[in-house]
C-alpha cells in the first residue's frame, strides 16, 4: 500500500467525525493513504496513526479490553506511532483518571500518558460549551474548542508538554508522539489540529 493508514477506534463515540476530519485533513495537505475504521484487533499492526475519539470512556476502554485492542494498541503506542485522544480518548490515554464528582475509580486505561484526568471537570452534558483555546506550541495559535463533558488534566509528569490552558485548567497535552485533548477537533470545521497529526503519522511513516 502506498501512503498511510490512520485508524480511528472506532468501539463507540464520534468515529465518523474524526473520519471525515483526517480523510479532509489528509485531502487538503495531499498526503495519500486511508482512513480505516478499526472495529478488529487484528487491524491494529497496520496502522501508521490511530484516532481515539471522545464518548464515554469507561465503555471504550471496557470493550476495548475485552476484544483485545487495549493491549494491541498498548505494543503499538510503544512502537511509537503517533496517537490522538479526544476527550474520552484522552482519559483512555492516560495513567490514571478520577470523576471530579465520584472521586477515584478502577476503569481499563491504556497507562501510557504521563497524567493524571479529572472528569467531567466542567460539568455534565448540559454544561457543554465551546470557548477559544490556543495550541501555541504545535502552531495552531487559535482554536475553537468544543468541550463535552470534558475532563482536564490535573498532574502532568516531565516528560509530558503542557499545549494549551483554558481558565487555569490543563486541556491539551503532547508527550512524545502522543497528544491529548480536553475538546473535540472532529467537530469544528477547522481542521489544523487534525493536520498536525496526519503530519506527524506521514513524518514517522
Ligand atoms: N465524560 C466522558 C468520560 O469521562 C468524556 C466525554 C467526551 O468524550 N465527550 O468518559
Amino acid at each position: 500500500m502506498t501512503g498511510v493508514n490512520i485508524g480511528i477506534l472506532a468501539v463507540q463515540g464520534d468515529v465518523a467525525e474524526n473520519l471525515t476530519a483526517t480523510r479532509m485533513a489528509m485531502d487538503e495537505l495531499g498526503v495519500e493513504g486511508v482512513v480505516t475504521e478499526v472495529k478488529n484487533p487484528d487491524q491494529i499492526s497496520d496502522l501508521d496513526g490511530l484516532i481515539i475519539p471522545g464518548g464515554e470512556s469507561t465503555v471504550i476502554g471496557t470493550l476495548s479490553l475485552v476484544n483485545g485492542s487495549l493491549k494491541k494498541i498498548k505494543e503499538k503506542i510503544a512502537s511509537g506511532i503517533p496517537v490522538l485522544g479526544t476527550c474520552a480518548g484522552m482519559i483512555l490515554l492516560s495513567k490514571k483518571a478520577k470523576d471530579r464528582v465520584v472521586g477515584d475509580m478502577e476503569q481499563p486505561l491504556l497507562d501510557y500518558l504521563d497524567i493524571k484526568i479529572e472528569r467531567n471537570t466542567f460539568g455534565r452534558q448540559k454544561d457543554s460549551f465551546e470557548a477559544d483555546v490556543a495550541l501555541e506550541k504545535i502552531g495552531v495559535p487559535k482554536f475553537r474548542g468544543v468541550f463535552i463533558r470534558a475532563p482536564s488534566v490535573i498532574d502532568a509528569g516531565k516528560d509530558v508538554e503542557i499545549l494549551s490552558k483554558f481558565n487555569e485548567k490543563i486541556v491539551a497535552v503532547k508527550q512524545g508522539n502522543i497528544i491529548g485533548t480536553s475538546f473535540h477537533p472532529e467537530l469544528t470545521a477547522d481542521l489544523s489540529i487534525h493536520k498536525y497529526f496526519v503530519n506527524l503519522v506521514q513524518k514517522k511513516n
